[in-house]
This record gives structure tokens, C-alpha cells and sequence, in this order.
């Protein structure tokens, strides 16, 4: 579709918090080795917390929906990822407006909610960090805009992934995983695979 209603975006939410719910054995092994071992948990109890959040409720935009997500990770998840994915919702949120989104608006979101990621986590493309996903999957956006928000999402979504293995090799420098120096190298990133999992199902629930 060239838009996205906002009943899809809570789609999205939902099918994000099964994906999540799936696959938090592996990212919790993933942070056990450079990490303490509750990425996915704290990944669970967030999104499960925001389907309950969701369950019942109306929203008159899709900005008050993301603001109902943010708000209820950032009070659920304890660890790093909760405030970051957060503060992701509520920009991303801000920026969507009313009606139905356009693959533009829709890149607009996307950028201002890593903004916000990097303006509270400091960390840039290399430190090995869900950062190193979201700014390949930022770039193929934009430059696959002009196909559409589907194609545009998948490539995202495949960028992502293609940047989430490009860390896996090098050293951490934010994060828990920095704790470990030169030990963290050859490790996958556990917020970097929440994000392309985010990616991926944003492409199946958003196009
Ligand atoms: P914690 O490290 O507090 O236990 P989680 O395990 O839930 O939190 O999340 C860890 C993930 O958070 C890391 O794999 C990394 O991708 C991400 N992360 C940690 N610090 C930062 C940061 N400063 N900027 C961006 N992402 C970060
Ligand atoms: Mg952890
Ligand atoms: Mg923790």
C-alpha cells in the first residue's frame, strides 16, 4: 500500500511483542555472552507489557499510540534497551501525525526516532550497538523511498541485518558489552538483533 493506517501500526506492535516473545531465548544467549543475559526478557516483559497496554485502548493517532508504547517500555524495561527503545516510540510517534502515513513521513519517523536513540546513548556506527542496524537499515530507507514504503521497509529490514552481522567481529565501545574489551569481538549484538527483528516485522505488518 503507499500508506499506513494507524490499525496497522498496532499490528505491528503486536506481531513485534510475538516475534520478540519467540526468539527471547536467543537474544537472552546472545547477551549472555557479552552482556548479563536479560536482553530478552527485558524485551518480553516490554512488549507484552505494551499489548496489554494496547489491549482495550483508543487512540485517535498513531503519535498517541507510539507514546502509549514508549511510556510503558521505558516504565517496564530496567535495562539500556527499554529508555532507548523508548525514546525511539516517542519520536518515531512525534512525527507520524494524524492520518495515514506516507513512505516519507514514514522515513521522517524512522530518522527522528534514531536520533533520539543516539542523542541518549551516545553511541555512533562501529561501537557495536543496535546503532550499527538502525543506520544501514536508515540509509536503504531513503534510498529505496521512492519505490514505496514496502519496498523501502524491506530493504531496511535487510540492511539492518547486513549491519547488525557487521558488528558481530569488532569490539564494543557502549553498553554492558564494553565492559568485556576485546573479549566482545566475534559476539552477535543482542539489541542490534531486537532492531532487525523491529525491521522485519515493521516490512510484513507495515507494507
Ligand atoms: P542492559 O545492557 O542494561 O542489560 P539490555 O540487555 O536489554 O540492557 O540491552 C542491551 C543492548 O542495548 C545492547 O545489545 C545494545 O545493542 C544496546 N545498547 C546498550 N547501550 C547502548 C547505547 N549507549 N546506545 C545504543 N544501544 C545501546
Ligand atoms: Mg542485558
Ligand atoms: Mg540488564
Amino acid at each position: 500500500a503507499d500508506v499506513v493506517e494507524t490499525a496497522q501500526f498496532s499490528a505491528w506492535m503486536r506481531r513485534y511483542a510475538d516475534v520478540i516473545h519467540e526468539n527471547a531465548g536467543l537474544l537472552t544467549e546472545l547477551d549472555s555472552a557479552i552482556g548479563d543475559a536479560d536482553h530478552g526478557s527485558n524485551m518480553d516483559r516490554g512488549m507484552t507489557a505494551v499489548v496489554a497496554a494496547l489491549d482495550g485502548a483508543e487512540f485517535a493517532s498513531a503519535a498517541e499510540l507510539f507514546k502509549k508504547v514508549g511510556m510503558t517500555l521505558v516504565s517496564s524495561v530496567g535495562g539500556a534497551s527499554g529508555p532507548l527503545y523508548g525514546t525511539f516510540f516517542l519520536r518515531f510517534g512525534g512525527k507520524l501525525g494524524d492520518g495515514p502515513v506516507d513512505a516519507a513521513t514514514l522515513g521522517d519517523a524512522l530518522h527522528a526516532g534514531v536520533d533520539g536513540i543516539v542523542q541518549r546513548g551516545k553511541a555512533a556506527v562501529g561501537d557495536k550497538t543496535m546503532i550499527d542496524a538502525w543506520v544501514p537499515a536508515l540509509e536503504a530507507y531513503d534510498a529505496a523511498q521512492a519505490d514505496g514504503l514496502d519496498v523501502a521497509l524491506r530493504a531496511a529490514a535487510e540492511a539492518g541485518a547486513r549491519g547488525r552481522d557487521a558488528a558481530t567481529p569488532l569490539v564494543a565501545h557502549k553498553g554492558r558489552a564494553s565492559y568485556l574489551g576485546e573479549r566482545s569481538a566475534g559476539h552477535q549484538d543482542p539489541g542490534a538483533t531486537s532492531t532487525v527483528l523491529l525491521l522485519e516485522t515493521a516490512a510484513a505488518t507495515l507494507g
